[in-house]
């Protein structure tokens, strides 16, 4: 505490996965400020307008009409819930999922949870689902954020492990950015980024994105593809590197497996065709093959090009390669890439994915994802099942599930038709966050319990619960995340949360999971000697994660709580270890059972839904640099609506034209499933026939001060589509084609 009697506790941003670290101030239980952690690595001090704003969302007078503060319930859904006491909550909760599992059997619980819950949170929401209740049926709104990558690296590496670091971006030559508008969507990444290329204008910055966001602002070559076209490219600079005599074929050889069958692959994509799907340049195809390849200026041709020799290229990705049909194909193709010219395994070369949310990563690591189990071990893995039960104490009748979990969009779809009975949804708002709104919105009106558990009433999926929840938020709880570049953090409370008029008060999110276990323990057969929830505290859950992870890829055992105070590490981290691992893979030995890593051969595929004379617009969406998914807690800040104040369509300059329309004219934007009205805007990010709308506003939204009859329908996730790639089943959220008319 300081002189003034300020206190200050250390911990993370809840927003991006960048991870940031904060010091919260604090007197008595008002947080009064915010900074960022000059000794946390992934921030060094800096701070986004969103973080740097984070202690205006956490003052309890501003939080009144948002929070939710009591555990509410209402027993039919023509009444409206109302306030009850946590052990009745609790009871019902029990009584209701009990019963339903007694009728339908384990699978009629499904359980949609969140990458912004802490990883104790999610490691007792897993223990929950698979260990006492035994329903396969477990995902995360990770799903819709990273699926995709976390298949492209278990497909191409071996194991679902980044294997880069930020300080890479201090040794790289060459920094490729795909799909990701990093200015905006990992702000204080992007500013390091500035920061390598202002001290090394020698650096060369690709992004290749349909937009010229402000991320382009520091690129040396902005490849502007068209939506969907990245697998195409990939292929493309593959064939370039091949035809050129750019790849290391001594790192092929001694590292990887089954470049054959992609270099015969890569033959069908020339440039020129290449160049004509992408709509871009011959000689800029030629360009980024060779600065991704590492070739140094000058360097004769059909010289083979010593590894020392080599020029270092790291790549960074996010949802413009993920949310689509073709993710898994994006992913891996740009892998290939990196294992073609041997970037990968040393400082400054790799491919690194960035995680859209806070803890995503986490998610990934407890086993909260429909095909995971702790410690990345799989559903359908024998000796996996076999080493869960024994370190969950489970007796022998009880089965662990051995299929994977329907994901995300599949559970909704389950729950539409009556398939699912029971949802759980925590820390996630999919009424506006999931693809083809209708479905959502029918599976919620039909499930016979509809559990909701939640910081912000605001959500819009708060309208559906039968029993609402009410949880801890940042800096009101304890627990750990880890960020995109594998770095686990401690969450820190600096305050009490607020009470409820009644006199309850939000709980922790695990804490609220192991309570309904206790209680569900009480009233199912008995799958244990003892209880799967006596944790008194999120330390304990921790150590019992840690100890699943015992020999495992991401092997934390060396990462207690006091460690973790010192500072934050990077797993994997073994008990036998002196400190964490920036990098992976630098003795080229990969999690495979013969130690090389894979190429992976996937064709190009269009998008699920191209134009046509009906529907002759792509429509882009993404992030705000100022606002947070469904803006629960950014909307809570006036000064955050100052980059961006309402939502609208930006379209080309000449399409407006072309529409007959004007800037601020409200045009009626429709798909195949669904509509919104909007005022369009022109911006020469967008190119011809595309539009982009920005994510977060949700169906609640009806006008704004400059847009009186605007009207968001379902959201703009009322026009996406439910198609999903078919290896990591992510939705296709950031592109559907669309027609604009004047509303
Ligand atoms: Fe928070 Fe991300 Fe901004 Fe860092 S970059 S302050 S983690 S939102």
């Amino acid at each position: 505490a300081t002189a003034e009697g300020t206190r200050v506790t250390r911990s993370t941003c809840p927003y991006c996965g960048v991870g940031c670290g904060v010091l919260i101030e604090s007197r008595g239980d008002r947080v009064v400020g915010v900074r960022g952690d000059p000794q946390h690595p992934a921030n060094f001090g800096r701070l986004c307008t969103k973080g740097s704003t984070l202690h205006l969302t956490a003052n309890p007078l501003r939080q009144t009409a948002t929070r939710l503060l009591q555990p509410m319930l209402r027993t039919s859904r023509d009444t409206p819930p109302r306030p009850v006491a946590w052990d009745q909550a609790l009871n019902h909760v029990a009584d209701r999922l009990a019963a339903i599992i007694r009728r339908d059997g384990p699978q009629a619980v499904g359980f949609y949870v969140s990458g912004q819950l802490l990883t104790e949170d999610y490691y007792v929401f897993h223990k929950l689902a698979r260990g006492l209740i035994g329903t396969p049926h477990i995902d995360s709104n990770s799903r819709l954020c990273m699926s995709s990558a976390v298949v492209g690296y278990k497909l191409t590496l071996g194991a679902d492990a980044p294997p880069a670091c930020y300080e890479d971006l201090d040794h790289a030559d060459c920094v490729f950015i795909a799909g990701s508008n990093t200015a905006w969507a990992h702000p204080v990444l992007f500013r390091r980024l500035e920061e390598a290329k202002a001290r090394r204008p020698q650096m060369r910055i690709i992004v290749a994105d349909p937009r010229r966001t402000d991320t382009c602002s520091l690129a040396d070559l902005h490849l502007a593809l068209q939506p969907g076209t990245d697998v195409m490219l990939f292929h493309g600079l593959l064939h370039v590197m091949e035809a050129q005599g750019w790849v290391d074929r001594e790192y092929i050889e001694r590292h990887t497996q089954g470049y054959e069958e992609l270099r015969e692959l890569a033959q069908a994509y020339p440039p020129e065709l290449v160049a004509q799907v992408c709509a871009i340049s011959m000689g800029d195809l030629l360009t980024a093959a060779r600065w991704l390849a590492g070739v140094p200026e000058g360097w004769p041709a059909g010289v083979p090009l010593p590894r020392d020799r080599r020029l270092r290229t790291l790549s960074l990705y996010c949802q413009g390669l993920n949310q689509s049909t073709s993710g898994t194909a994006k992913n891996a193709s740009l892998i290939n890439l990196h294992l073609a010219c041997g970037q990968i395994g040393r400082p400054g070369a790799g491919p690194l994915s960035l995680t859209g949310q806070p803890n995503a990563m986490g998610g990934r690591e407890v086993g909260a994802m429909a095909t995971l189990f702790s410690a990345h071990r799989d559903l359908t893995d024998a000796a996996h099942r076999l080493e869960m039960a024994r370190l969950w104490g489970l007796l022998p009748d009880a089965a662990l599930p051995d299929r994977p979990g329907l994901t995300a969009v599949e559970m909704f779809e389950a729950a539409a038709r009556g398939q699912i009975k029971a949802l759980w949804i925590a820390c996630t708002n999919p009424a506006q966050s999931m693809p083809d709104q209708a479905t959502v919105r029918q599976a919620l009106d039909r499930a016979e319990l509809v559990i909701v558990q939640e910081a912000y009433q605001t959500a819009a999926t708060c309208q559906w619960a039968d029993v609402l929840l009410p949880a801890t938020t940042w800096g009101e709880k304890e627990g750990t995340v880890t960020n995109s570049e594998r770095r686990i953090s401690r969450v820190r409370a600096a305050v009490s949360p607020p009470r409820g008029h009644t006199g309850e008060e939000p709980w922790p999110d695990w804490r609220i999971a192991a309570e309904v276990g206790r209680r569900l323990e009480a009233r199912l057969p008995a799958r244990s000697a003892a209880s799967l929830f006596p944790y008194r505290s999120p330390e304990e859950v921790w150590n019992e994660h840690r100890e699943s992870t015992r020999g495992r890829d991401l092997d934390i055992t060396g990462l207690s709580y006091a460690r973790l105070e010192q500072a934050p590490q990077q797993w994997p981290c073994p008990d036998t270890a002196a400190g964490g691992s920036p990098r992976l893979y630098t003795d080229g030995r990969f999690p495979t059972p013969d130690g090389k890593a894979r190429f992976v051969a996937f064709p190009y595929e269009p998008v699920a839904e191209d134009r046509c004379q009906r529907y002759p617009y792509a429509l882009l969406t993404g992030r705000l640099r100022d606002q947070w998914h469904g803006m629960t807690r950014t909307a809570t800040v006036g000064g955050l609506f100052g980059h961006v104040g309402e939502p609208v369509v930006w379209m080309h300059p000449d399409d407006l034209r072309e529409e007959g329309l004007r800037a601020g004219d409200l045009v009626r934007l429709e798909s195949r499933r669904g509509h919104v009205v909007l005022p369009a805007m022109p911006s020469d990010e967008v190119q011809r026939r595309q539009c982009f709308v920005p994510m977060h506003w949700g169906g609640e939204y009806l006008g704004g001060a400059s847009s009186a009859s605007a009207c968001m329908g379902h959201g703009i996730n009322g026009l996406t589509l439910p198609a999903v790639c078919p290896r990591s089943r992510q939705p296709e959220l950031k592109h559907a084609a669309v027609r604009i008319e004047p509303a």
